[in-house]
């Protein structure tokens, strides 16, 4: 992968040939389906074994974890397998018991890193412990929180620290489970680039068929790991049953991955080349959703006026827009004639959509 850290980490100190990566149930259910899975997963390129035991709900009603017993079954595993374990903490009383049980990766969930009195609660409770911690993204498009999470757990003296992106919930109707927004991703890189950033293409996708296609952008843009929910009977599963994988396809989607080297300087190249194309494909995606969302409004200008009866084209209006995006653009290096351009462009098709409106 890209070569962009200069701290080595406890991700660097594992020297895996391929990215990290979690794999096991959204929740654990039974002793027999949690030792199940691993067994499927223990001889793949699985290096952390997760189940949920504690699982936050957005209902109250739903399964919410099998609780503290759980953790037996993680020693079972790790004692079987030999596969390290990992599981959500959400307070204090968590984390004393996964610790007491050993477990050997934390992560905190969604739903309490947008709080900081729980972030805080954590910290307290993990106080100077050499567990891998890491924090998921919070469930509203917030980097200040996601930050702060991570701060609150390094001050607290946790050195093996970490990120997990799981995307953002949004009003809009989407493809998408929790929308990625990976501009937010390549924000928190940019903040803390050292730190291991992992991506949860479950949680973004909420659908199995997806997995393989978001977890390949996450590559490109040069995650350091995969988070992905197995099940040997996704659909039945207790929770998340849309979005879980087989440990056989599991395999599959780490086969059919492109994982890049870093190793000879040609692969060194096309490895930047990605990652900036996924860029570029990350911007592009946006400026396609903004121009649509334009044309939206602009319609909305049109039906008013044809309640009132007022001409499309505002001659005024349109040249006080002009001057002030040559200004802006001009500011972000782009010259004059291309805002025109461009303007223009968008101007005319507003124009098309009003004229549709006015005269339906
Ligand atoms: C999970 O990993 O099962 C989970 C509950 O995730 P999130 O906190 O991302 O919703
Ligand atoms: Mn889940």
């Amino acid at each position: 992968m890209e070569n962009k850290k200069e701290m080595r980490t406890w991700l660097d100190d594992m020297n895996l040939d391929h990215p990290l990566v979690i794999a096991g149930p959204c929740s654990a259910e039974t002793e027999e389906q949690v030792l199940r899975i691993a067994h499927e997963l223990k001889d793949t390129d699985v290096n952390y074994y997760r189940a949920g035991i504690w699982k936050p709900r957005t209902r109250p009603g739903n399964f919410e974890g099998v609780g503290a017993l759980g953790l037996k079954w993680l020693q079972k595993v790790k004692a079987e397998t030999g596969m390290k374990t990992c599981t959500e903490v959400a307070n204090a009383a968590h984390v004393k018991l996964a610790l007491e049980y050993d477990v050997d990766l934390l992560w905190i969930g969604a739903r309490s890193t947008v709080s900081p009195f729980i972030m805080q609660e954590i910290a307290d409770a993990l106080q100077g412990t050499d567990k891998i911690v890491l924090v998921k993204n919070p469930v509203n498009p917030d980097l200040s929180l996601w930050l702060g999470g991570i701060e609150r757990l390094y001050s607290a003296g946790i050195k093996n620290l970490g990120a997990i992106h799981r995307g953002f919930s949004t009003y809009e109707k989407s493809k998408y489970r929790n929308i990625p927004e990976w501009q937010l991703a390549i924000e928190f890189q940019n903040r803390f680039p050292d730190l291991p950033l992992i991506n949860d293409p479950s949680h973004i996708t909420g659908n199995r068929d997806m997995i393989l296609e978001v977890s390949q952008t996450a590559l490109d843009l040069n995650f350091d790991g995969l988070m992905i929910e197995t099940h040997f009977d996704p659909e039945n599963a207790w929770s998340d049953a849309a979005q879980q994988v087989t440990p056989s396809s599991l395999v599959q989607i780490m086969k059919d991955l492109k994982i890049r080297k870093e190793s000879d300087p040609e692969a060194e190249y096309n490895s930047e080349l990605n990652n900036l194309r996924a860029q570029i494909d990350v911007v592009d995606n946006q400026i396609i959703d903004l121009l649509g969302k334009r044309m939206k409004v602009a319609d909305g200008i049109g039906l008013l006026k044809k309640e009132k009866n007022v001409a499309v084209l505002q001659n005024k209006r349109w040249n006080e827009i002009l001057g002030k995006m040559v200004l802006e653009g001009n500011e972000r290096g782009l010259s004059e004639e291309f805002i025109l351009k461009m303007f223009k462009a968008i101007h005319q098709e507003s124009i098309v959509h009003q004229e549709k409106i006015i005269n339906n």
